[in-house]
């Protein structure tokens, strides 16, 4: 049966497990995070269809079913996976999207390694996506397409299925036009996104960098709308460029812009954050603490996560800053996604190998000032340590949205601890009271930590109260509502934005 709507995102839906040799599919451990959250639009449509990719060593391998039907909480939907060979992932997911687009969409051009990418690997692979979900949708069904590693599907499908509604969520920033166009593929990127009905983005400047890439090298022309005003709209008044639209007329259609900041399930960390379980586990951390400040930080080790500037800031407090010393304790999460790659391997060695001089330098038989951790944590631990913690340190150099620094506020329940957050992370657009730091000035890095460690109750509480109103208003069903709201735009309109 063909989909009202289908879901295309890289990573599958589920976790497959083997039991007694036979494969089960069960529902993601972490009951966090973006996979949850798409999920639950099933339960909107009649039916849904997802569209991912699988590692397959051999596609034909006989058991190898390319459509599963899935049933669980969201209902009835089919999965269908593209078995891609080891050298397509390889040359599609980690050299072009991770060597290459990745270091451009956040801004380090000198990391951006254009020899090794294979174009044509990433075309046929985009164009798989494309004929899968071009073949799950139902006439006028809405196709959304999530992220930079799937840039080229929605030209593709416009091409496969002109009936179609194709929306598009870009995860990552978009870095301005002179970033942007160093990528030589630029033009074709940009006109697939223009095929699109809609293209959400998490924060206006990102709409906006859109914007300059198009006018630079393409002929369209732009003008700006309010949003659809509702309830929901009003309450956005804070951030008033959110509530503005940009459509965007080219090749006699127009693909409507929008800004719309990712939330997190604030009802679910809440209760996580309140439950008793959690408050034990806050009770054994903050006794081993021994009155110790806890500073917390949480984030992939990725050179765009900041995690090296932040271990030397901490390092220079604690030389500045003797009267420091045996009261903090930095725990510094930092776990790796791609550890196959040279990049992030370089980047593993370097906080080990600071953490290792701060340790030595500073530590005695009862202290060590750094914890860092390089495995994952599960979510329920976090939770403990958003709890307990007195600052979350949030330094990343670029970053989309950057959803712990919402997880910390929505944790506190208790109304207290302070947030750090870089500039330079999508969040300090809606997370207007926390302290802002810029992870590229020494300066503003040291003067900050040590701001937050010194802040009195009053202070914290306040800032708090107002990041916490934030963070569970704009949550995570407030994303959705927005979304929805862009598919059930006109598909068709006429090319007279000028
Ligand atoms: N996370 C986790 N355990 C860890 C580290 C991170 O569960 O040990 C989760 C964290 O709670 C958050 C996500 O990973 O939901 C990271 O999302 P974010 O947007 O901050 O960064 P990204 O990795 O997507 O760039």
């Amino acid at each position: 049966m063909p989909s009202d709507l289908v879901i295309v995102y890289h990573r599958q839906p589920y976790e497959e497990v083997e039991v007694d040799g036979k494969i089960e599919f069960r529902e993601n451990k972490s009951p966090n995070g973006i996979v949850p959250t798409l999920k639950s639009f099933f339960g909107r449509f009649d039916k849904g269809a997802w569209v991912a990719w699988k590692n397959a060593d051999d596609p034909s391998n006989p058991g190898f079913e390319r459509v599963v039907e899935i049933e669980d909480q969201h209902g009835k939907y089919s999965v269908s996976r593209l078995p891609l060979t080891p050298e397509q992932v390889t040359s599609f997911y980690h050299v072009s999207s991770k060597e290459a687009f990745w270091p451009i969409l956040h801004g380090f051009k000198e990391r951006y390694n254009y020899d090794p990418v294979d174009w044509s690997t990433f075309r046929e692979v985009n164009w798989a996506f494309a004929e899968a979900a071009a073949a799950e949708a139902a006439q006028g069904a809405v196709v959304w397409v999530h992220d930079y590693n799937l840039w080229l599907v929605p030209g593709y499908l416009r091409t496969l299925r002109p009936d179609v509604k194709i929306s598009f969520f870009h995860h990552t920033p978009f870095p301005p036009a002179d970033i942007f166009n160093v990528l030589p593929w630029r033009r074709e990127i940009l006109e697939s996104l223009l095929a699109c009905d809609v293209v959400g983005f998490h924060i206006p400047r990102y709409v906006n960098n859109f914007v300059s890439a198009a006018r630079s090298l393409l002929e369209v022309d732009t003008q700006k709308r309010e949003k659809v005003k509702d309830e929901l709209n009003a309450q956005t008044s804070a951030l008033s460029e959110q509530s503005v639209i940009t459509e965007v007329a080219y090749d006699g259609r127009t693909v409507l812009l929008q800004a719309s900041p990712v939330g997190v399930d604030v009802d679910y960390i809440e209760t996580l954050a309140q439950s008793e379980e959690t408050a034990k586990r806050v009770g054994e951390i903050r006794e081993g603490l021994k009155d110790r400040q806890l500073i917390l930080s949480v984030g992939r080790t990725d050179y765009t996560k900041g995690g090296i500037e932040q271990l030397e800031s901490f390092e220079r407090m604690l030389e500045n800053r003797p009267d420091l010393r045996g009261k903090v304790q930095l725990m510094h999460v930092s776990v790796s996604a791609n550890a196959n790659m040279t990049a992030y391997q370089q980047i593993q060695e370097d906080l080990e190998s600071i953490a290792g001089r701060i340790n030595g330098r500073y530590g005695n038989f009862d202290w060590q000032p750094l914890l860092l951790i390089s495995n994952p944590v599960p979510f329920t631990d976090l939770v403990a340590f958003y709890r307990a913690a007195d600052v979350a340190w949030i330094t990343p150099l670029a970053d989309g949205m950057n959803l712990v620094c919402k997880e910390f506020c929505a944790a506190r329940t208790d109304g207290d601890g302070v947030l750090v957050l870089s500039e330079f992370a999508g969040a300090a657009v809606e997370l207007a009271t926390a302290v802002p730091t810029n992870p590229f000035s020494h300066k503003s890095m040291d003067s900050a930590i040590e701001f937050a460690l010194a802040m009195p109750e009053e202070d914290r509480r306040g800032r708090m109260k107002v990041n916490r109103a934030m963070v569970q208003k704009q949550d995570i069903r407030f994303w959705a509502e927005d979304q929805m709201r862009a598919f059930s735009t006109p598909k068709e309109k006429t090319a007279s934005a000028a």
